[in-house]
């Protein structure tokens, strides 16, 4: 297993590699990066890595009994802790403690990832702040978190920090192509709409997911309805769904992009396959009160960002939506 195999993460790889070469492994590293783009699979690869007994060069052969049972998740020295709800809790923090008081099981190297680093409170903050000032041997800890700020400075100082870069659209296109047969158009859609998240796309349920987008992009391009009560229960179904919010109005705020792009070079807008829906908005709407609309999915979108309620956010965000169409 070697980290060239994460695909689109060449810098990361790099990195890694030439840490094991020098056989330098520091006791903290901090893999920033959104969701699905390989930072579980490094972080495994580097436990493989730092384990296997006959490694071929500085990488896992893949087929010893460490290997295998890191692969399958049962290694005891690999340990994963994840949020226990919204925040990852000072218990948890103590268990880390009680295990690092024991030399690693198998006589290697031990792996503590700390997955969403930035959902430690502030007491398991502090906590995890002072192992990292009386690191163990032989344990080398992996947090994950979106990005640096989102995690103590003190904790950050720590660490040495490795950001994964989102994968080229392009990239994530092609693998969807190859890899689902998707055509050019969904896989290209998904790949925008998935932010360059291989593994958000791959798990993605493509049939439900296309009936999802036709539904959002009908209601939203007739949003100029007379009447204000489909608004409403347009905004109770978007914010009910909350783990689908945050796509919701990504997809909105390229819908209104596509909108005001289809004005200036329409052979650039993403959402290809509603052209004709596209062409008819962009001709109702003035630049002005398109850029107005993309600034209220903007605002709507800092608002969830920070908890605000998600029913009223989305209420005055599509109020404004609607507002100023018609004009030219
Ligand atoms: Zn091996």
């Amino acid at each position: 297993m070697v980290f060239d195999a994460i695909i689109g993460q060449e810098r990361p790889a790099r990195f890694l590699t030439q840490m094991l070469e020098k056989r330098s492994i520091p006791t903290a590293l901090l893999f920033t990066g959104v969701d699905g783009i390989g930072r579980q699979r490094t972080a495994i690869t580097l436990g493989m890595a730092l384990n296997c007994p006959n490694p071929v060069g500085v990488s896992a052969c893949g087929k010893c009994a460490s290997c295998h049972k890191i692969i399958s998740g049962s290694h005891p020295d690999m340990v994963t802790v994840e949020p226990d709800g919204v925040f990852i809790k000072i218990n948890q923090v103590r268990d880390i403690s009680r295990q690092l008081r024991f030399a690693p099981l198998e006589g290697g190297w031990r792996i503590m990832i700390i997955n969403d680093a930035q959902a430690m409170n502030l007491e398991a903050s502090n906590a995890m702040l002072k192992i990292l000032e009386e690191p163990p041997k032989h344990t080398i800890f992996i947090l994950t978190a979106s990005q640096t700020t989102d995690l103590l400075p003190t904790i950050v100082s720590r660490c040495q920090q490795i950001a994964f870069r989102p994968i080229p659209h392009e990239k994530v296109a092609q693998l969807l192509i190859e890899d689902r047969g998707l055509d050019r158009q969904t896989a290209r859609t998904l790949a925008i709409t998935t932010k360059g998240s291989l593994g958000k796309a791959l798990s993605m349920d493509v049939e439900k997911w296309k009936a999802w987008r036709s539904s959002l992009v009908e209601q939203i391009s007739t949003l100029s309805g007379e009447t204000i009560q489909p608004l409403f229960a347009f905004a109770e179904t978007l914010s009910g769904a909350k783990d689908r919010l945050a796509d919701a109005l990504e997809m909105i705020m390229m819908w209104f992009r596509d909108v005001l792009m289809f004005k200036v070079t329409p052979d650039r807008i993403i959402n290809e396959d509603f052209e004709a829906k596209l062409r008819l908005a962009s001709q109702r709407e003035s630049v002005s009160s398109l850029l107005e609309k993309v600034e209220a999915v903007h605002s709507a979108q800092k608002a969830l960002s920070k908890n605000a309620n998600a029913r009223l956010t989305i209420e005055v965000m599509l109020l404004h939506l609607r507002r100023g169409d018609g004009r030219n």
